[in-house]
């Protein structure tokens, strides 16, 4: 196979044949084709743009570049949830649960934090002991005992999205919809999952930010589910400003305890709900929407989410009993704030910049390899739309440093728009396919 053919074949715009996507996919996994070409071709990719078909060509082979689980021994139908990334952005947390104690089965599949935006895995290795990293035996007693589990695509899931993601993270080569559309496709599907809920973000914190790219994104993840013969819903959500008050890694946890236990913020609530629900319809528990909002509703205000969470924590090796204590998880030791240039209205917020800077406080990764800091982030205090008054606090800083708190307040400050006046809000969930 000519490797610079390939590559001039998308360039000029057209197909890649799925024999030529099979060459470039085994050349990543052998290492027999250089970085070069292949961040070359992802580059003529991100630019041409792929068809349906080629979408779904591409998805299949990378799932089938390593082991696909075969979950027949597990009871009902095996479902998940994948969000496409943004800030603030915690709800598998409790949804996961949630979902487990009405009845759902979820061997979930999860991503660590990635450019702006923050991941799970960070999130949930912030609880001392909690181990992500699970042998698959592990992992499908885990999902039998509490219901679900959640851990990493281990090296044998999809190991060609594990490659080409490197290459696109330093290659610009991210915000591609078929990129994107593979990359999380392959791996869900490799881990055996059957349906799928897709919580696509739209807005200044997500990887499309236009609405357009966001409907294009969630109409190519179920088009190309469809084709593979699984079950996908997709909602397209706002992420015009960060999910919930916390964005940092033990600051995200105490929160998700928090909806939990009833007391969370209602965005983070309702997407709980919302998504929650749209899992036991495609797992069949439910057939109508409201119904399934109830039950969701109930497990957690019975505490039964509550009390799988715990379950499931020292399931993976966590010590549940840090979650009962206020000075369980890490906790940075310099508390700042960024406050209001001025006096007017909460008219736009840079989340994508939020992101960034809860990154150079520690809570994400600069550069693969870096230690992530689970105490540090921040608390928002204030929502779009919201009056404010010059001096008002927007957000509290939990920095490492002092030095670290003063440049998070200046960079916080400069991410919120504030003007004599704002439109309202966008709604939470925008558009449902
Ligand atoms: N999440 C993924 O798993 N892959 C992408 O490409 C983007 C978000």
């Amino acid at each position: 196979m000519n490797v610079p053919e390939i590559i001039e074949r998308k360039r000029d715009g057209q197909e890649n044949s799925p024999e030529e996507l099979e060459a470039l996919v085994r050349g990543v996994l052998q290492e027999s084709i250089p970085d070069y070409q292949i961040s070359a071709w992802l580059m003529a990719v991100l630019f041409r743009g792929m068809s349906l078909r080629e979408t779904a060509a591409l998805t299949k082979i990378m799932m089938h570049s390593g082991d696909v689980l075969d979950l027949g021994q597990l009871p009902g139908v095996k479902v998940d949830k994948h969000s496409t990334g943004g800030v603030g952005d915690k709800i598998t947390i409790p949804l996961a649960p949630a979902a487990a104690a009405c009845g759902a089965v979820i061997p979930m599949i999860s991503g660590r934090a990635l450019g702006h935006t923050g991941g799970t895995l960070d999130k949930l290795e912030s609880i001392p002991g909690l181990r992500t990293d699970l042998e698959i035996p592990a992992f499908l007693r885990i999902v039998k005992e509490a219901g679900f589990a959640i851990a990493a695509a281990g090296s044998d899931l999809a190991p060609a999205d594990a490659k080409l993601y490197q290459l696109r993270d330093v290659t610009g080569t991210v915000p591609s919809i078929p990129l994107i559309t593979a990359s999380i496709l392959s791996k869900k599907y490799a881990a055996g999952v059957e349906s799928l809920v897709l919580d696509v973000k739209s807005g200044s914190g997500a990887f499309l930010r236009e609405p357009e790219d966001a409907q294009c994104l969630a109409q190519t993840l179920t088009s190309v589910s469809r084709e593979m013969g699984k079950k996908a819903r997709a909602y397209i959500t706002s992420m015009d400003q960060p999910l919930g008050v916390a964005v940092g890694n033990a600051l995200e946890i105490r929160e998700s305890m928090a909806v939990l236990e009833g007391r969370g913020p209602a965005d983070v609530a309702q997407l709980v709900e919302i998504l929650g629900s749209a899992l036991l319809e495609l797992a069949g528990i439910e057939t109508d929407s409201e119904s399934a909002r109830g039950k969701i509703r109930a497990a957690i205000a019975s505490g039964q989410a509550r009390e799988r969470f715990l379950i499931w924590v020292a399931a993976q090796g966590g010590d549940p009993r840090v979650l009962e204590k206020e000075d369980g998880l890490a906790r940075a030791p310099i508390l700042r704030e960024a406050r209001a240039s001025r006096t007017g209205k909460i008219a736009a917020i840079d989340v994508r910049e939020i992101g960034y800077a809860a990154n150079e406080l520690g809570a994400g990764r600069r550069k693969m390899g870096d230690r992530i800091d689970p105490a540090v982030g921040f608390k928002m205090r204030v929502r779009l739309s919201d009056a404010v008054r010059a001096g008002d606090v927007l957000a509290e800083i939990h920095a490492r440093s002092e030095d670290d708190a003063a440049l998070a307040a200046k960079r916080i400050a400069n991410a919120f728009r504030i003007e004599d006046d704002a439109d309202p809000a966008p709604p939470l969930v925008l558009e449902m396919l």
